[in-house]
């Protein structure tokens, strides 16, 4: 445990060039402010305490180093801080805090009492502050480390505190900070107790993948895929959600920084570029997602409450996060050595692992790979032993299944040993070939077929300008095409993986594709535009009447893609329903 840490007042000079702002605005950023001094303080173990929603009181406790009675002193003065010296300490500060200004706000807004001690002292020091003006100081007998009380937040400031929302609201801003921390500092034990009732204890000495369980438990861990990819002197790690998990909005999207809560505008870019082809517009990816770079690297500096981050290389963060997040989801194949071998990330085994594995009875059932969709009833996996959050258990749901036909003339409907599954037998095929094209076209290995008969094909001037620049792209992607005038194009060969369809058809829909996708920018993004176009395009028609067997193949291709549960648009390929929801439907107990 760190000693106590002396405490010196910045000069003026700092303290303008440090951009001041508003630190305190609701209880959750009292507590916010609060829990970064105990873990810059050391703590190993926390206990925040809120009585009605932190209006009436937030009260922190650490076992970190403590201060003595001149540093306590000294703590509540504006601008008095011990962790950096000079301005220039801003590019490397490793510590939470830097400004020295959170104390000195909250007591001036508060009925505030700071309660410390250091491990060395034999007593510890009590200052309470009511409104900015210390009322007494004296010594106080308590445990080593540091307790700061915070009541009546803005009794002095009515104004501020009329603008203070319900208890309710309060209270969940203030649970959200709460997990923030839990998440970034999953070593340190923290203790959330609300209106004298604990709500979490959560054990010190923890991984992320420990937190993670305890604070979501096993359906939200079965499905996140481990991220862990390094590029340079970037590191980004944690876990980053399957699609079946996404949300209507951004809440359930951590990012820390360096161990720093925060955002970044560049982030949400990376997001939705590495999730272009899994989720529909509106939905919102599930991440934990930790980035590590040198701090010299990035900016914390620039937002009051330390909320948002600049980095210097934008270019590198982007694509290592797009790139670290395509390799997680199985979207890009990984180098070999950078795939982690991972419980969860057993959606696509080796073929040869189950193909054998038919059982051919009547009506057909056969192998099929554990796809990791929420746990059925009572069947939560248990925590992984080394470091994994969860382990699918070997026979799950998946472990066999049983086409029972096709409804509506479009979905099949298939029995698993836990429930119900529903497939779009277009969305299905869709995101087969796609990924099967996808990764011919970045191996530049694609298949192409020459024609008996070439066909010619006519399109708009702007389909055709269009294609004429996109030659070569085209060419890669195994289509055998050359000018034949005007805006006619002769088409000779087609990508293999494609099967049979009309040469016509698929090269005016890829070249609206690109038509569409240009202004979007980015050789890659119109590649992945024009396969997703024209996966769908050659996929089996949504009412085609498929027989057992295909049905069988399409089922078994679908497990082995990287990403079965979404077609290259973002719509769902099959939907679960296990019996445990089926009893509960039925109210069955
Ligand atoms: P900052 O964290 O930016 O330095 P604060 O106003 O939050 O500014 O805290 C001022 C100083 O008080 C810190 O630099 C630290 O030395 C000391 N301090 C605050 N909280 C604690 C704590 N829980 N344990 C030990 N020292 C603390
Ligand atoms: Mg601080």
């Amino acid at each position: 445990m760190p000693g106590p840490a002396h405490i010196r007042l910045l000069s003026d000079e700092v303290i303008n060039k440090i951009a001041a702002g508003e630190v305190v605005d609701r209880p959750a950023s009292v507590l916010k402010e609060l829990l970064e001094n105990a873990l810059d303080a050391g703590a190993t173990r926390v206990t925040v305490e809120i009585v009605a929603g932190g209006r009436k009181m937030i009260a922190v406790s650490d076992d970190g180093g403590g201060m003595d009675r001149d540093d306590a002193l000294l703590s509540i003065e504006r601008h008095a801080t011990s962790k950096i010296r000079d301005v220039d300490d801003i590019e490397d500060v490793a510590t939470l805090g830097f400004r020295g200004e959170a104390l000195a706000a909250i007591a001036a807004v508060s009925q505030f009492t700071l309660t410390t001690r250091t491990a060395a002292a034999e007593g510890g020091t009590e200052i309470t502050v009511a409104g900015g003006k210390i009322r007494d100081v004296r010594d106080e007998g308590c445990p080593a480390g540091t307790r700061v009380q915070v009541r009546n937040l803005f009794f002095n400031v009515p104004a501020r505190r009329k603008f203070l929302r319900s208890e309710q609201t309060e209270l969940s801003h203030v649970r959200q900070v709460f997990l923030l921390y839990a998440l970034s500092h999953p070593a340190v034990g923290l203790a959330l107790r609300v209106d004298e009732r604990e709500v979490w204890r959560l054990a010190a000495g923890a991984t992320l993948n420990d937190r993670l369980l305890e604070l979501f438990g096993p359906g939200t861990i079965s499905q996140l895929r481990p991220v862990d990819f390094r590029a340079g002197e970037l590191w980004l790690h944690g876990y980053a959600g399957i699609p079946s998990l996404s949300r209507g909005d951004r809440s359930d999207q951590y990012f820390f920084i360096n161990g720093r809560p925060a955002g970044a505008p560049l982030l949400h870019f990376a997001l939705s570029e590495a999730y272009h082809t899994l989720l529909p517009r509106g939905r919102y990816p599930v991440l934990y997602l930790f980035l590590e770079l040198p701090p010299g690297q990035v900016d914390v500096n620039v937002h009051p409450a330390k909320k948002e981050v600049r980095f210097r290389n934008t270019g590198a963060v982007r694509d290592a996060v797009i790139e670290g997040l395509r390799r997680a989801l199985g979207t890009t194949p990984a180098a070999p050595e950078a795939a982690p071998i991972h419980p969860l990330a057993s959606v696509a085994p080796p073929a040869e692992a189950w193909l054998p594995a038919i059982r051919r009875d009547q009506p057909p059932a056969f192998a099929y790979p554990r796809l990791p969709m929420a746990p059925a009833e009572g069947e939560a996996p248990a925590p992984g032993p080394s470091g994994s959050p969860a382990a699918a258990p070997a026979a799950g749901p998946w472990a066999w299944c049983r086409v029972l036909g096709q409804v509506g003339g479009l979905y099949v409907v298939m029995e698993t040993p836990d429930g119900v599954v529903l497939m779009d037998p277009h969305a299905a095929h869709e995101r087969v070939l796609f990924e099967r094209f996808m990764k011919e076209v970045t191996a530049h290995r694609v298949n192409s077929q020459g024609l008996l008969a070439p066909e010619t094909v006519a399109l708009l001037p702007q389909d055709a300008r269009r294609v004429r620049e996109q030659l070569d792209l085209l060419r890669d992607m195994g289509f055998g095409l050359s000018e034949f005038g005007a805006d006619t194009f002769l088409v000779d060969a087609l990508p293999v993986c494609l099967g049979n369809v009309s040469a016509a058809a698929l090269l005016a829909e890829v070249a609206d594709t690109l038509e569409r996708a240009g202004a979007r920018g980015g050789t890659e993004r119109w590649a992945e535009e024009a396969v997703a176009q024209a996966s769908c395009k050659a996929a089996v028609k949504a009412r085609d009447q498929l027989a057992p067997e295909e049905i069988e193949e399409l089922v078994r291709a679908l497990a082995a893609t990287g990403m079965p549960y979404t077609c290259p648009h973002g719509r769902p390929t099959v939907i679960f329903m296990s019996f445990g929801e089926l009893h509960r439907k039925f109210g069955r107990a």
